[in-house]
């Protein structure tokens, strides 16, 4: 079969350039159609591509700002007291059918919140939402759900909804709250859901789950600590010293 080729000139940049004519009866069908030479096609293909990324790095630095605390948005990895080993575990950590939840757990002052929160970031600049909380603003919003103001009351169960559905939840600080039945029934009811529905959690803690036993209400301590461990990767600061 012999290609039937025609010259045109090209409507961005005037080059003379051929293309294969779109035959119909021996009439060009696209004869009156602006064309564009292969060379501007892929500068316009280009420009559409990046300007589609541009798009999508925007959206993620909306989420982004919409979601982390100012102090914890800025890249801490080149710093020097960035705990390097912990966010080489923590940053390869995907979640997967036996892994759903994320567990680090370590005293104060081992980058835990920033570790976590470079995974929130990477997590979010792949377009992900996220939900961003600590135990102390999770308990806060399980005592203003029930509050006689409406606002109040509308803004702590939209954020008690978010922790339930997002579909990443990060939760800061597990320990530094006060133990309340609110709080534990609220908590149990978020990560038994998550769990049910696959979506992932991570969260940090001051010390082992195990060893918040005591202080929550024997009902909810078997419960609560049973999901915050189920399909977990525990990362423990405490043993490896890092
Ligand atoms: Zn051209």
């Amino acid at each position: 079969m012999t290609m039937t080729t025609t010259t045109t000139s090209c409507h961005t940049c005037g080059a003379t350039f051929h293309y294969e004519p779109v035959l119909c009866f021996g009439r060009d069908l696209a004869a009156h159609l602006n064309k564009d030479c292969p060379a501007c096609q892929a500068r316009a293909e280009k420009l559409r591509r990046e300007e589609l990324e541009e798009e999508r790095m925007q959206h993620a630095y909306q989420m982004l700002c919409a979601t982390l605390p100012p102090d914890l948005r800025a890249t801490e990895e080149e710093h020097p007291e960035f705990n390097r080993p912990l966010w080489r575990v923590v940053g390869r950590w995907h979640p997967s059918a036996d892994q759903r939840t994320l567990g680090i757990i370590g005293p104060a002052a081992r980058c835990k919140t920033r570790a976590l929160a470079l995974l929130a970031r990477r997590v979010i600049s792949g377009g992900t939402r996220v939900c961003w909380t600590s135990a102390v603003r999770l308990k806060d919003a399980a005592h203003d759900r029930m509050s006689r103001e409406r606002e109040i009351s509308a803004l702590a169960r939209e954020h008690l909804r978010e922790c339930l559905t997002a579909p990443w939840l990060f939760l800061d600080d597990l320990g530094k709250n006060e133990w309340t039945g609110a709080f534990e029934s609220q908590l149990f009811q978020i990560l038994d859901h998550r769990l049910n529905h696959h979506l992932p959690t991570a969260w940090t803690a001051n010390d082992h789950p195990e060893s918040f036993l005591p202080m929550i209400s024997q009902m909810n301590a078997s419960p609560i600590i049973g999901r915050l461990l189920d399909r977990c990767t525990v990362v423990d600061l405490r043993e490896s010293g890092e």
